[in-house]
C-alpha cells in the first residue's frame, strides 16, 4: 500500500480522456445469451431492431470487438463535461474512523445531473449521422429524458419525451430543463398515440407508468422513418458508452498509485455500475486481479438479489425483444421508493451473466439506510448525492466500517452517479420522518414471476 499522500481530488486533463470505450463482451468467460424476437422467440437479428435503432448502435449491441473508438464529434461534447474527478473522501473516512481509503467518481457535474449524458451523447450522434431527425424516449423520474434532450439539443435534433403523468405533474422542474434544451415533453398516456388513446379510453385519469410511456415512444419511432427511439440503460451499447467512467478511474488510480479492492455501484438497469466496473472486471478476468465488484439495489426492487434468471420482456407491455436477465417479472411495479432510477424490474443481460458466473456480488439496502448514508455523506463531503447513488454510498460505508473492525486499509471505490438537487421532495420526506421502508415479500416475487413467459 502506498504511503504517499494522495490529493483529495484527482483530475485528468482533456487530452487524457480515454479515446475508446471498452466492450465487456470481448472478455466475458461465457457469452451473453442473445435477445429473442418477442413473437417468434427465435434469436433476434439486427433487422429486428432496425425500425427503431441506427446501424452503428445495433452493431455496438452485438460486437465482440474489445475497444470502440469514440468519434470526434462525441469527444467534442464529452469535453464539455469530462473527464470527471476521482475524489478521495478524506472527511468521510475521518468521520467513520476507518483505515479504509474511500474514493468516488463524481458523475453529477453536468446539466443532466447524472451519468446518463455519457450515453445520450453518442446515441444522439449515431442517429444524427444516420439521417434521423427526431428521437423519442420515455422518462419516469426524469434524468434520462433530461440527458437525451440536452444531447439532441447539441446535435440540433428534435427530442420527444413521454413522461409518466404522475412525474410530469409532480416534477415540473425536470420538464422545464428538457424544454429549455428544446425537448418536447408529453405527459403519458397521451392522446397522440394509439397506445395512449387505448389507455385513456379505459382509464381517463390514468397516472401513467414507464411501460405505457415506452409503448408510446416506441410506437412513434417505429411508425416514422426519420424518427428513432433511445433507451437510457440495460442494453449492451448503453453500458459500453458508460465505460468511459471506469476507464478514467483507472488512469486516476495510476496517478494516486493505488488500486481498488472493492468497486461499488447502485444498480437499476445496470448502466452506471457497468460503466464504472467493467474496465476493472477485465483486470479481474484477464489479469486475475483480486477485486470485488458489488451492485447495490433497493430492498423494494431487488432483481439481482431475489429475482429469477430468465428470458423476460424489457417493458411491461411485452413489445421489446426478450432478454435473459435477473427479473422480478415485467409486470412488477415496485412500491413508491424514492429512487426513481432504480425502479426497474430487470437488469442488464451482461451484468446478469457476470453475476450468474460468480464474478460479481449483489446486495440490497432499505430506503432509510440509504438516506442515512446520503445525509452522512452530504455532511462530510459537501455534496448532495442522488438517492440512487446513495445506495452505493450506504454499502461503501458498510465496507469501510468492516475495515475499521479488522484494521484493514482497503481501497474502496464507488460511483456517485448523480446529484440530488431535483430529488428534494425525497429528502424532505426523510427529514420529516415520512420515509417508509417498503417490503418485498416472497408473495410479491411469486406474483411477479407469473408474468415471465414460459419458453
Ligand atoms: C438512472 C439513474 C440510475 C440507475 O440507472 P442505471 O442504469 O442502473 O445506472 C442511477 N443513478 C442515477 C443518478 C440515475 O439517474
Amino acid at each position: 500500500m502506498s504511503k504517499k499522500k494522495v490529493p483529495g481530488r484527482i483530475y485528468l486533463t482533456e487530452d487524457q480522456l480515454p479515446k475508446a470505450w471498452y466492450n465487456m463482451q470481448a472478455d466475458m468467460p461465457n457469452p451473453v445469451a442473445p435477445p429473442l424476437n418477442p413473437s417468434t422467440h427465435k434469436p433476434a437479428s439486427g433487422a429486428d431492431f432496425e425500425a427503431i435503432f441506427p446501424k452503428d448502435l445495433i452493431e455496438q449491441e452485438m460486437t465482440l470487438e474489445r475497444y470502440i473508438d469514440i468519434p470526434d464529434e462525441v469527444m467534442k461534447m464529452y469535453k464539455l463535461m469530462r473527464p470527471s474527478p476521482l475524489i478521495r473522501a478524506y472527511c468521510l473516512e475521518e468521520a467513520l474512523g476507518t483505515p479504509a481509503h474511500i474514493y468516488y467518481k463524481y458523475e453529477g457535474n453536468n446539466a443532466s445531473g447524472s451519468h446518463k449524458l455519457n450515453s445520450a451523447v453518442p446515441q444522439a450522434y449515431y442517429n444524427k449521422i444516420a439521417g434521423i431527425k427526431k428521437l423519442t424516449t420515455e422518462t419516469g423520474a426524469g434524468q434520462w429524458g433530461t440527458a437525451l434532450s440536452i444531447a439532441c439539443g447539441f446535435y440540433d435534433m428534435a427530442c420527444e419525451v413521454y413522461m409518466v403523468r404522475v412525474s410530469y405533474d409532480q416534477k415540473p422542474y425536470r420538464r422545464v430543463i428538457m424544454e429549455t434544451y428544446g425537448g418536447s415533453v408529453i405527459p403519458s398516456p397521451s392522446p397522440s398515440t394509439e397506445s395512449g388513446r387505448r389507455i385513456l379510453r379505459e382509464h381517463p385519469d390514468s397516472r401513467g407508468s414507464l411501460a405505457i410511456a415506452i409503448a408510446e415512444a416506441v410506437e412513434v419511432a417505429a411508425g416514422r422513418s426519420d424518427t428513432n427511439y433511445a433507451l437510457g440503460s440495460v442494453l449492451n451499447h448503453v453500458l459500453l458508452h458508460q465505460t468511459i467512467i471506469g476507464l478514467e478511474a483507472q488512469k486516476q488510480f495510476e496517478i494516486a498509485d493505488e488500486y481498488p479492492d472493492i468497486v461499488i455501484g447502485c444498480c437499476g438497469g445496470g448502466s452506471n455500475l457497468g460503466g464504472i466496473a467493467f474496465p476493472f472486471m477485465r483486470d479481474k478476468i484477464v489479469n486475475h486481479q483480486d477485486i470485488r465488484i458489488i451492485g447495490v439495489e433497493p430492498a423494494a426492487c431487488p432483481s439481482l438479489t431475489k429475482g429469477k434468471l430468465a428470458y423476460d420482456f424489457g417493458d411491461a407491455s411485452g413489445f421489446t425483444p426478450l432478454m435473459k436477465m435477473y427479473t422480478l417479472g415485467h409486470d412488477f411495479v415496485p412500491s413508491g421508493i424514492h429512487a426513481g432510477g432504480l425502479r426497474y424490474h430487470g437488469c442488464s443481460p451482461i451484468i446478469s451473466k457476470l453475476h450468474e458466473d460468480g464474478l460479481m456480488e449483489a446486495t440490497s439496502v432499505s430506503q432509510s439506510e440509504v438516506f442515512a448514508a446520503a445525509k452522512l455523506f452530504a455532511k462530510h463531503e459537501a455534496l448532495l448525492p442522488a438517492p440512487e447513488s446513495s445506495h452505493a454510498i450506504a454499502v461503501a460505508i458498510q465496507e469501510a466500517l468492516k475495515c475499521k473492525e479488522t484494521g484493514e486499509e482497503k481501497v474502496i471505490l464507488f460511483n456517485l452517479s448523480g446529484n440530488g438537487y431535483l430529488d428534494l421532495a425525497a429528502y424532505d420526506n426523510y427529514n420529516h420522518g415520512k420515509i417508509v421502508d417498503a417490503e418485498y415479500t416472497d408473495e410479491m416475487l411469486a406474483e411477479g414471476l407469473k408474468t415471465v413467459p414460459e419458453l
